[in-house]
């Protein structure tokens, strides 16, 4: 079997606190004094039931952990760290999302806390070789006000190349705040040439990724993994070539699935879907990047064949430039001409 870490690909769905590494948040919370819950520390994944009360417990260990990122000291570590993790993944592009409003307090505002972000990836990028873009999400537990400030904090900074914002999200609860009362931020980002690239279809089901399809124009939909549960909606999906970015450890991390077979990747690339695998929020989840690949093989039997499609469709999907596209996509096909050295067909 061909080597997953050496298989190029693009990571499109990874959030900035979630990105963390155990060691590191074990690190940040003895520096600032913190006690963490156990579970966050003892890396071992969350399983929790789906519903409010699942996401309620995911919430407040997400919050436990962002509340140990106070200086921007901690937030340059965090973007590094995730850059340098991808690297080690095979990972050629890396678009990490980021809510400034979260780190805001500690160092001077939104906009400080943004052009921190910024101003590390294009040094990650340059340390690592992995282009690093970043995706600004806004929360669906605000004010949809707030997130037209963010969309146009976002707007300013706007750009493909290193350190620049590419996107514009929307993260959190699907079940709270109207899809629709988002639109307008969207289309201020959208104005800027952002890429949207919501959330949505993980905990609510295909009507929901009818709404997001209709108020948001996604791109791409973080997750949108339940379209799988409508034909009709699944088609929509592939007609607007909107590529899903599709993590299956927060799906079953998460109580959508309960397990990594029920995740319905197949049912979605064999609808001609863009899929591009992501990891979502490895400090909570257990497991990074490659691990999404690992599972796509061993338990959905994705041959080398299909999980170099995979690849390919992460980089399709990304906004990388067409130079680190092109060296992704020569390395995915170089990675499928080496000889698999088991020497079983690919
Ligand atoms: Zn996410």
């Amino acid at each position: 079997m061909r080597d997953l870490t050496l298989l190029p690909k693009a990571h499109l769905h990874l959030h900035f606190t979630g990105s963390m590494r155990v060691a590191t948040l074990a690190d940040l919370a003895q520096r600032h004094r913190i006690r963490l819950p156990h579970v966050l520390l003892d890396a071992d994944p969350l399983r929790v039931p789906a519903g409010e009360r699942g996401w309620f417990r995911f919430q407040r260990l997400y919050d436990a952990a962002r509340a140990c990122v106070r200086s921007e000291a901690d937030m340059r570590r965090i973007v590094a760290e995730a850059a340098a993790d991808d690297a080690a993944e095979g990972s050629g592009r890396l678009e990490i999302q980021v809510d400034p409003t979260s780190y805001a307090p500690f160092v001077g505002g939104i906009t400080p806390a943004l052009e921190i972000v910024l101003d590390e990836a294009r040094a990650a990028q340059e340390a690592t070789g992995v282009e690093v873009g970043v995706v600004v999400a806004a929360s669906r537990m605000r004010h949809p006000l707030e997130a037209r400030t963010l969309a146009r904090l976002a707007a300013r900074y706007a750009g493909d190349g290193p350190g620049e914002v590419v996107g514009f999200g929307l993260s959190n609860d699907e079940r709270r705040g109207s899809t629709a009362e988002f639109g307008r931020a969207f289309a201020i980002a959208r104005r800027a040439g952002l890429r949207a690239v919501p959330h949505g279809g993980e905990l609510l089901g295909p009507a929901h990724v009818d709404e997001v399809l209709d108020h948001l124009h996604p791109d791409r939909l973080g997750h949108g993994v339940r379209s799988a549960e409508d034909p009709r909606v699944l088609e929509r999906v592939v007609e607007r070539d909107v590529a899903l970015e599709v993590c299956p450890a927060s799906n079953v991390s998460l109580g959508v699935y309960a397990s990594d077979g029920d995740v319905p990747l197949r049912t979605l690339v064999a609808a001609g879907a863009r899929v591009a695998l992501g990891a979502d929020d490895p400090l909570l989840f257990g497991s990074r990047l490659v691990e999404q690949y690992r599972v796509a093989r061993d338990v959905h039997g994705f041959t080398d064949d299909e999980l170099a499609a995979l690849a390919r469709s992460s980089v399709l999907a990304s906004t990388a430039s067409p130079g680190a596209r092109a060296r992704l996509l020569a390395g995915v096909d170089a990675w499928l001409a080496a000889p698999d050295p088991d020497g079983a067909a690919g």
